[in-house]
């Protein structure tokens, strides 16, 4: 197969620029995608953080919404980092609308409270690393996983990384330091689910 595999960061609001870097240093093809035609042809896409309320409007606006929840029916990953674990959530606490309901968790936006607004922490991330710089900024908690849901790592008796198949949902921004360890992750759920194409 001829060329760089190409993963899309969506591009409507947020920490972009961030993912597409750590991508390219990774050796694949960041595509900032903004309309549903820059979704053809990628192999798997990063909802990044932000605010997820901004970016949900943008969603409808732009008309991706459709278009994304095809392309996680046709199997390709989907990871989604602070505001985007909230985007791809199947429900939000306090009676938010769901925006893409893939991910059967529930979350609860700026769940640590003000006086903590930002921190790190050091976490072990199972199939990741033992001890994974974590930055938490006004972050979600996951507060119900769904039985098909595996948690990877907690942070005060809280979840804050699961997988659940082709999709993974983290409260911090794995994007905000030099390790790139959890995008190789990602990564590496891409490239087996193209291995396995027929
Ligand atoms: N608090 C934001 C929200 O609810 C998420 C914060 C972030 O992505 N850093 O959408």
């Amino acid at each position: 197969m001829a060329g760089k595999t190409k993963v899309g960061v969506l591009a409507l609001q947020g920490a972009v620029r961030e993912h597409m870097q750590i991508m390219e240093q990774l050796g694949v093809e960041p595509i900032a995608v903004k309309t549903k035609e820059q979704l053809e042809g990628i192999s798997g896409l990063i909802i990044p953080g932000g605010e997820s309320t901004a970016i949900g409007k943008l969603l409808r606006q732009y008309d991706l919404r459709g278009p994304i929840l095809d392309l996680h029916a046709e199997g390709k990953p989907i990871m989604g980092t602070c505001a985007g674990l909230i985007l791809i959530a199947k429900h939000i606490q306090e009676n938010d609308e769901a925006h893409l309901p893939l991910l059967d968790v529930t979350v609860q936006r700026n769940a640590f409270g003000r006086q903590v607004d930002s921190f790190e922490a050091d976490l072990p991330i199972k199939g990741v690393a033992e001890d994974f710089q974590a930055v938490f900024i006004r972050a979600p908690l996951i507060t119900r996983v769904g039985e098909e849901v595996e948690v990877l790592s907690t942070v005060r008796d809280q979840v804050v990384a699961v997988k659940q198949n082709n999709l993974l949902g983290i409260s911090f921004h794995p994007e905000l330091t030099e390790d790139t360890r959890f995008h190789a992750y990602f990564l590496h759920m891409v490239q087996d689910k193209i291995e396995k194409q027929p």
